[in-house]
């Protein structure tokens, strides 16, 4: 890590001390973009990133469960500065891991790391303008004290310690064997054997089709249903481009095409519900075995990308429902016996292995406890600014991405933007910005997303605003503007 200076003494005792431009939390895919977009366009700051893991990555690090991929597209799930160089466009979570690990080793942003360092508080002062920094070390259980002008949260949206499952019935009465796959565990052998997956997102599609190669069975196992499409693993056009462009180049043009894709498609859902479902019935018609129950198992009760679309290459979910390797059953838990699950409609699945895809835990920043000037920070009283600011919290930014298109979209203009936004500080003389709370602006739900996983905890989270820019617009193409080329300083925004 590099050290600028030693500020005055810490008030925790024994604790190392030491001071940096800018803290980053996390080394995730965030982090480590955050760590170039910084040293690329401001080399002269010196920064550090405090990983409370032991390793890069952060989700595609953490999952390790069978089959775990993106479910966007590598082309804008990759950063803007570095090219996708793989086959595939929908990629498996160890590429993902290897494309932040090299970027990070490349840039020599892996020497800033500081891996077991979990951050457990921030303290702003205004007399200093500094961060006042507390990390407990995981491997020691020793306290770090780093001291920075401006904290960067890049802590990702959920609770890396344990992911949700529902309590249910009886489960101490079943024989098998209960894993969720936040915490997959590497030796767990399933060959042959009969599994029922429960839930419908991303991760039970994900897992059921890959699970059905050794196993004797999976029957994935939804209360309701979700829109479910099917995109090929490999971009023709992609691919095509890179042959005849140069890799940068290529990257850019397929990078904006997918943007365009999945926003339009989403603004497509948005605008014409009605339209959209019947399209995505006529695919899931193609896909499906002749006379395949849709209104049951394929038809959600709320319109499309009113919850996250899930995607899966290669309509592999749709080829093993075809091949009768994967069931899918649409129904309600009664209670976990000793063979499996008895369902509310009578009916009983057999299980060796039960597997709960039901969630995330989201929490909001890593379970930082922050204050100002000895004041605590009740999150719920703040209102985010451009989806990455907070009121009442200074020289302080946030990574939160696109629920409806790539993460890195949003994580690469926000790393831009504080760019900018520190230079302008260094070329005033700033040392301080902080955003001021405006009246006329109505409060929101952070996220306007109807998921259950959001559902359950987006009432400890910050406001959004009503009107721009307190407003999480979920937009690629109108943040562009905003963020990386619009105008930096507002009349919300006070400098000292
Ligand atoms: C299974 C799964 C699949 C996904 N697929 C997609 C996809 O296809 N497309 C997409 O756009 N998004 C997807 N997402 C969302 C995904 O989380 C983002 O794509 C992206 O990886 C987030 O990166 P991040 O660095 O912001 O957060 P994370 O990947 O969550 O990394 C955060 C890092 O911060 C560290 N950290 C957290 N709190 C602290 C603390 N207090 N102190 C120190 N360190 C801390 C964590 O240990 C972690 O390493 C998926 C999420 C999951 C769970």
């Amino acid at each position: 890590m590099t050290t600028t200076s030693t500020p005055e003494s810490s008030s925790a005792a024994d604790a190392k001390v030491d001071f940096v431009d800018v803290l980053i939390v996390g080394a995730g895919l965030s982090g480590i973009g955050a760590a170039h977009h910084l040293q690329s366009k401001l080399p002269g700051k010196s920064y550090a990133i405090l990983e409370s893991r032991g390793a890069i990555g952060g989700t595609w690090d953490l999952f390790r469960y069978p089959g775990i991929r993106s479910d966007s597209d590598m082309y804008t799930l990759g950063y803007n500065f570095r090219p996708w160089t793989g086959d595939k466009s929908i990629a498996d979570g160890a590429s993902i891991r290897e494309y932040i690990a090299d970027t990070a080793k490349d840039g020599g942003i892996d020497e800033h790391i500081r891996f077991h360092h979990r951050v457990v508080s921030a303290e702003w002062s205004t007399a200093t303008s500094h961060w006042t920094v507390v990390a407990v070390r995981s491997d020691t259980g020793e306290s770090v004290v780093v001291h920075a002008s401006f904290l960067m949260c890049c802590s990702g949206y959920y609770d890396y310690a344990k992911g949700f499952t529902p309590e249910f019935e009886g489960v101490e009465d079943y024989r098998g064997t209960v894993v969720h796959p936040q915490l997959w565990p590497s030796d767990l052998d399933y060959t042959g054997k009969k599994i029922v997956v429960i839930g419908s997102g991303a991760t039970a599609i994900t897992l059921a089709p890959t699970l059905a190669r050794d196993a004797a069975h999976v029957t994935l196992l939804q209360r309701s249903p979700s829109y479910i499409m099917s995109l090929p693993s490999k971009d023709p056009i992609a691919l095509a481009l890179r042959k005849y462009l140069p890799s940068k180049v290529a990257y850019g043009v397929t990078r904006i095409k997918n943007a365009v894709t999945a926003i339009g498609l989403y603004v497509l859902c948005q605008r014409y519900p009605t339209f959209m479902r019947k399209q995505i019935r006529k695919l899931q018609e193609g896909w499906l075995p002749e006379g395949y129950d849709l209104d049951t198992h394929f038809t959600p009760k709320y319109d499309p990308w009113d919850q996250r679309l899930c995607l899966v290459p290669d309509n592999d979910l749709f080829r093993s429902i075809r091949k009768n390797e994967v069931e899918l059953v649409t129904d309600h838990i009664d209670r976990f016996t000793a063979e499996g699950i008895a369902l509310t409609s009578g009916g009983h699945l057999d299980a060796d292995i039960i597997v709960t895809a039901t969630g995330l835990n989201l929490v909001a920043f890593g379970n930082v406890e922050m204050t100002v000037d000895g004041r605590s920070v009740d999150l719920t009283e703040t209102m985010a600014y451009k989806g990455m600011m907070l009121t009442d919290v200074p020289n302080f930014a946030f990574v939160v991405g696109y629920t409806n298109a790539s993460w890195t979209l949003k994580a690469d203009l926000v790393c831009d933007y504080v760019c900018r936004l520190l230079e302008h500080m260094d070329s005033g003389g700033y040392r301080e910005v902080r955003l001021d709370r405006d009246p006329s602006v109505g409060e929101e739900p952070f996220l306007d997303f109807a998921a259950g996983y959001v559902l359950r905890a987006v009432d400890s989270f910050p406001k959004q605003g009503s009107k721009a820019p307190w407003r999480l617009r979920m937009n690629y193409f109108r943040d562009l503007p905003a963020l990386r080329f619009g105008k930096l300083v507002d009349d919300n925004m006070s400098f000292r």
